[in-house]
């Protein structure tokens, strides 16, 4: 034990999220030791590392352990009040049956409006409005991929100097388009994410294709009707294709797709920011190496953002099905009808029967990493992450890749996955991302700000200059779940308006966009 003098910080810290609760969470930095006394009489039996559970009361073998209010599994052996509960304890339930889910209570809280929130926007022809201006090539196929990738980097150096309007140009390649079953019922999840991501708000309507010239997933496929005033303009104009007998040789190629790139620079260039509602935004939600403080830091004071960004009128997602399957029981009741509930059922159901394809189930979920960080299962894993949805009713539910075309909360449904959850929720029109992190990850998008809010101080401090916001202090006492709330609300603004630059976008750390294919590959 360290003999330097107590501080206020250093007085032993449990939390304890609802007083149903027989497990209390360890806040102090580096854990507790066996012997030490807490306010209220429990006395540690065991060492408990920071964010692990210990037992507030005795646990007999079988009986429930409880957190958030809700059983998180059982003990495995009787467990002693002031013991560590370990991992090794606690005993997973199963997955909530999906036969008897509770349905929407009659009447629903009514949603609070909060008016007068604005940022500085880019307005599309169609009626979107995005926080960047970038110049996104789709792709068809990954045949494509080197050579846009060596005409990207000139177009970046010959002419991104002369559109200083223009935040980035951004190739959209992937894996897919050929060597895959393009007719299977599968294939209708990347094919619409394809189609959908050239349409994210970010990217203005400027839309091109590269394709090859004999993949399966035809270009045309690829290019949406136009709504930005040049209806009725042949989609080739769109489209290059490499093997285009025009071309002869590589040069001639990567000349047309700086081409036709400068044309669409020419009119990216053109927009520029306006005073738009909050409800304009279209806001993405998820968690990444998470932590037993997530569900206690972070994605409380998300869902509270997340709460006043829909009581402004904006579009919020959360996703992730395999971190909120076992607590599907409580967002059935969330929904504002009974087919918004009956989406939800249908999505988990389609995501049961996908793992069970492959041979897993939802317990291959949770990492390593959640494990050390004191998350015991992937019940106790949903429990926090379903928190960052707020308190707001659920309006309705997105099969992977499908675009929003309302305002309020939605379920987008998407793996967990990072960046497959971050390319879905972009082709869902995700104009901007909040992404919690209790380990750490330097996660980014090219294509939509991310802004990265640690669940605890030591992470925000010693990831200065890679966290956006520090959550943790609701759990040094320093804010109040209310106060961070509020603050990130006022961040997402000010990263929306391009008043305030994301450190991922600092230092240009982007993860590859990842195409979710539940489909055969041939
Ligand atoms: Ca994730």
């Amino acid at each position: 034990m360290p003999t330097k003098p107590v501080t206020e910080l250093d007085r032993p810290r449990l939390i304890q999220l609802n007083t149903r609760d027989n497990v209390a969470i360890v806040a102090n930095d580096f854990g507790l030791p066996g012997g030490t006394v807490i306010d209220g009489g429990l006395t540690l039996r065991t060492f408990v590392p920071q964010g692990h559970k210990v037992a507030l009361v005795d646990i007999a073998a079988g009986a429930p352990i409880t957190r958030y209010g809700e059983t998180i599994g059982t003990a495995k052996i009787d467990i002693i009040g002031g013991t560590w509960v370990e991992e090794a304890l606690v005993v997973m339930p199963d997955a909530p049956a999906m036969g008897n889910l509770p349905m929407p209570a009659a009447t629903l809280a009514r949603i609070e409006p909060l008016t007068g929130w604005t940022f500085e926007g880019y307005r599309n022809v169609d009626g979107s409005v995005g926080t960047k201006n970038i110049l996104a090539i789709s792709t068809s196929v990954q045949c494509v991929a080197g050579t846009l990738d060596y005409a990207i980097e000139r177009i970046r150096r010959e002419l991104m100097p002369h559109y200083p309007n223009v935040d980035g140009v951004l190739g959209i390649t992937h894996s897919y388009g050929c060597g895959v079953a393009i007719d299977a019922p599968g294939a209708a999840v990347p094919i619409r994410t394809l189609q959908n991501l050239a349409r994210n708000p970010n990217f203005g309507g400027q839309v091109m294709v590269v394709g090859l010239g004999c993949e399966k997933l035809a270009p045309e496929r690829l290019v949406p009707e136009r709504a930005d005033g040049h209806s009725g303009k042949p989609a080739v104009r769109d489209i290059l294709r490499l093997q285009d007998e025009a071309f002869s040789g590589f040069g001639p190629m990567v000349d047309g797709i700086i081409e036709m790139a400068r044309d669409r620079l020419e009119i990216l260039n053109r927009r520029r920011r306006e005073t738009c509602p909050a409800s304009d935004l279209v806001v993405g939600t998820q968690c990444g190496g998470s932590d037993a403080f997530s569900g206690v830091t972070a994605n409380p004071a998300l869902g509270f953002a997340s709460d006043l960004l829909v009581r402004a009128g904006a579009t919020v997602m959360f996703s992730e099905v395999t971190e909120v399957r076992d607590a599907i029981h409580l967002l059935t009741r969330r929904a504002v009808d009974a087919d918004v509930a009956k989406a939800l059922i249908r999505e988990m159901a389609w995501y049961d029967a996908y793992l069970d394809r492959g041979g897993a189930d939802r317990s291959a979920n949770t990492t390593p990493g959640n494990k050390k960080g004191g998350l015991s299962n992937i019940v106790e894993k949903a429990l926090g992450s379903i928190v960052k949805s707020g308190s707001s009713p659920i309006a309705g539910v997105l099969s992977p890749g499908e675009r929003a075309n309302q305002k309020g909360l939605i379920f987008a449904a998407t793996p967990a996955s990072d960046f497959i959850c971050g390319t879905l929720q972009l082709a869902s029109g995700m104009t901007l991302q909040v992404f919690t992190t209790g380990r750490g990850t330097p996660y980014g998008l090219a294509a939509a700000p991310v802004i990265k809010v640690a669940t605890r101080t030591a992470l925000a401090e010693r990831w200065h200059d890679l966290i956006d916001f520090d959550a943790g202090r609701i759990a040094t006492g320093h804010a109040s779940i209310e106060e961070a709330g509020w603050d990130l609300f006022r961040l997402i603004l000010d990263v929306a308006s391009g008043r305030k630059k994301t450190w991922a976008d600092h230092w240009g750390l982007h993860n590859a966009m990842t195409l979710f294919n539940p489909g055969p590959v041939t």
